[in-house]
């Protein structure tokens, strides 16, 4: 599958919570339980991620499970057995091809594991050795293959020590503030079935997109109609990469848009690029200005259609 996803041009990432996590059901819990991350009372911490099945989603919504997804319980990170499998699991994996792994559920770790036989103290916060373990992880993978890019979902501050950027589902609007204050995190925009406006959005924000077209079960394939708008978005994106990639996002500084468009500015080596987004579902007029001296000369672009370069003004 890597060597077929490569050949088009695709870099091959895994999302796993193998670093946190064992399936109970699995053979390999036995070798484990004695790890587990332990309550007040001496039993394994237990989660359900809606996600796995319907039935599951019950227990997100409801609070009670009620059917045959797999029940999760989170390794106490004194085990060292437990990270070394992962790291020889991610080994073999780089060896056939694997680009990258995101690290899901990073961001919730720390819970308190009351477990008398791990060889820290009861009720211990197990933060401190969870940073010893990444930064093991980073070293070993490293070493194995420079370029790998090890990811973590929604992390905070003290994670970038020892994973490369945060890759998460944002659906939320908050964005485009945090696109503006925090330059430096690379997110990605979530694209579901027909989210045509989350698309637009990644083109605004400069961000990657994470796409999920049914649930976690399906290829973008099985939406060929938003492939062919993604692909149209990205081509533009690609056609200038110092701006909409990799240039400055100023938010809607240096330019004002009249319209009832949103709108977001990306400053490049000559100049600016403005994003307009009509979010809404009828067609806008709107009319851009740049708010420091006149556009000379630039390019319109809209997905699907040939560019056009303007050598005086544009509207
Ligand atoms: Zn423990």
């Amino acid at each position: 599958m890597c060597d077929a996803l490569h050949a088009r041009g695709m870099k091959v990432m895994v999302l796993t919570h193998r670093q946190s996590a064992i399936n109970m059901e699995l053979p390999e819990y036995k070798r484990f339980e004695l790890w587990t991350i332990k309550d007040r009372l001496g039993r394994p911490r237990t989660e359900v991620w809606w996600k796995t099945t319907i039935e599951a989603l019950m227990t997100h919504n409801m609070g009670h499970f009620e059917a045959t997804g797999p029940v999760w319980t989170r390794v106490c990170p004194y085990c060292d057995a437990w990270w070394e499998g992962f790291r020889d699991e991610l080994k073999t994996l780089i060896d056939m091809g694997l680009d990258g792994a995101q690290l899901d559920t990073i961001g919730t770790e720390g819970n308190l594991c009351y477990a008398t036989n791990h060889g820290h103290k009861p009720g211990t916060g197990p933060m401190p050795k969870l940073a010893e373990r990444l930064a093991w992880l980073r070293e070993e993978i490293r070493a194995h293959k420079p370029e790998f890019v090890l990811c973590g979902e929604e992390f905070g501050d003290w994670l970038f020590q020892y994973l490369d950027l945060p890759y998460s589902r944002h659906r939320a609007d908050d964005a485009q503030v945090f696109r503006y204050t925090f330059p430096e995190t690379k997110e990605n925009v979530a694209v579901s079935a027909y989210s045509y406006d989350q698309v637009n959005k990644s083109l605004m924000l400069g961000m990657g997109m994470d796409i999920e077209v049914w649930g976690l079960k399906k290829s973008v394939l099985a939406c060929p109609e938003l492939a062919d708008y993604i692909k149209q978005v990205v081509e533009i994106r690609r056609a200038f990469p110092d701006y909409l990639m990799n240039g400055r996002f100023m938010d809607t500084l240096k330019a004002s848009v009249d319209g009832a468009v949103r709108y977001a500015v990306h400053e490049g080596p000559q100049g600016l690029a403005v994003v307009l987004w009509n979010n809404s579902n009828a067609p806008q007029d709107c009319r851009v200005a740049f708010t420091e001296g006149r556009l000379e000369q630039g390019t319109l672009c809209k997905p699907g259609e040939a560019m056009e370069w303007s050598g005086c003004h544009a509207t």
